[in-house]
């Protein structure tokens, strides 16, 4: 199954810090892979508080951490953050073009700044002039929150006025000779986000200014809501092959965003990471006990990063089916599992047993399969 992606630019993060000769990098756009985003929640001032939290988020498979930068106190953070990161570093800043400079000069990857909101053209012409000299990508982010007040009167809350107010910026920064630049367009709505995001993607297109997307669904809410709206908001959109970097914005611990992002990815077919867990929901004719096995599984899946498909089938309705067509897979029957690895029967084994074989088999897939992946798992974990 081919699908398009929308053709975007690409642009390079890069953080830049003198006492760090292994620069973090990552891609957004182009033929990259769709990036994972996510955004800290601690006192950036508080540099070890943010680079716990920003490991956690890298751990968990975040693939650029922003953080704020909104006084000099998280400014004189930044250097230590960008030298320590295991990944690229973005600055969030709004209205103090000196936060912005402090940022650059800090050397982190990419600014989250919307250059129309520094009211003094001389300052935004100070600030651009800085990240094209240093090389700094700069994420415009227009939230339907925060929209240009003559914009909200003329057009409303409509992914127009969202499109539009993006657009101001983008003239900004080109005007300025800054072409480096990711657009997001947020609303709280799956709806109103996709059409934003298809709107601008279509007059970017037109002006051939094919700039990469960051998508997300902002103040999605809590976990289970801001799950569901982020998999349909940004799920529609990628699927129509727009959008180059994700963030899930969930009200609760950044790290829960990050499973959220990749789930999405996944079960698109965008990108490989972890078990794909096929689980049947059990019903009255599962003989074996099949909630919680697959849940067992999913705790498995937490130590390998390689994309192995585990079925946990609770009868032989579907089981041997499904069981067949994953890499390793158990179907029930009467207190006892069948399991399957690459489409052959293994074996049949008493309940008590199963998951222990399946580990089994599991392991045998990875070693033959994936060999590099435990490898991947030690270094990542001996990094923090
Ligand atoms: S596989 Fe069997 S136990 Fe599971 S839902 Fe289907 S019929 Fe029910």
């Amino acid at each position: 199954m081919i699908r398009l992606r929308r053709h975007t630019k690409a642009v390079l993060l890069e953080n830049k810090s003198a006492w760090s000769k292994d620069a973090k990098k990552a891609w957004i756009g182009g033929d990259h892979p769709i990036v994972v985003q996510s955004m800290t929640t601690t006192d950036t001032a508080d540099v070890d508080k943010t680079l716990e939290q920003v490991y956690a988020l890298a751990m968990a498979g975040c693939e650029v951490v922003r953080v704020t930068c909104q006084d000099t106190r998280d400014a004189a953070g930044l250097p230590q953050i960008v030298a320590r990161s295991p990944v690229p570093i973005v600055a969030d800043v709004h209205f103090d073009h000196r936060m912005a400079l402090a940022a650059i000069e800090a050397g982190v990857a990419k600014l989250r700044l919307n250059p129309g909101n520094i009211t003094d053209p001389v300052k935004t012409r100070e600030v651009v002039k800085l990240a094209v000299e240093r090389g700094t990508p700069i994420r415009i982010g227009v939230n339907m929150g925060s929209l240009a007040r003559d914009l909200e009167q003329t057009l409303g809350h409509t992914p127009e006025a969202l499109a539009a107010s993006a657009l101001r910026h983008v003239e900004i920064l080109e005007e300025l000779g800054h072409t480096d630049i990711v657009i997001s367009v947020k609303a709280h709505d799956a709806v109103t986000t996709i059409y934003s995001y298809r709107l601008l993607a279509k007059q970017l297109d037109a002006r051939g200014t094919p700039y990469p997307l960051h998508l997300g669904v902002t103040e999605a809410g809590l976990p289970r809501e801001g799950t569901i709206k982020s998999s349909i908001g940004l799920g529609v959109l990628l699927f129509e092959g727009i959008g180059d970097t994700l963030r899930v914005s969930l009200a609760a611990d950044p790290v829960e965003e990050v499973p959220v992002a990749w789930g999405i990815l996944k079960a698109l077919g965008l990108r490989e990471k972890g078990f794909d867990i096929t689980a049947c929901p059990s019903c009255g004719r599962a003989e074996i006990e099949v909630v919680e096995l697959a849940r067992m599984v999913e705790a498995i899946a937490k130590e390998y990063n390689a994309p192995v498909k585990v079925a946990v089938m609770g009868c032989v309705v579907n089981g041997p089916g499904e069981s067949k067509m994953a890499d390793v897979g158990i179907a029930g029957g009467k207190g006892k599992g069948a399991i399957y690895r690459k489409g052959e029967l293994v074996g049949t084994y008493p309940e008590a047993d199963l998951l222990g074989r399946l580990r089994l088999e599991i392991e045998k897939v990875i070693e033959e399969q994936y060999p590099d992946y435990r490898h991947e798992i030690h270094r990542e974990a001996t990094t923090v």
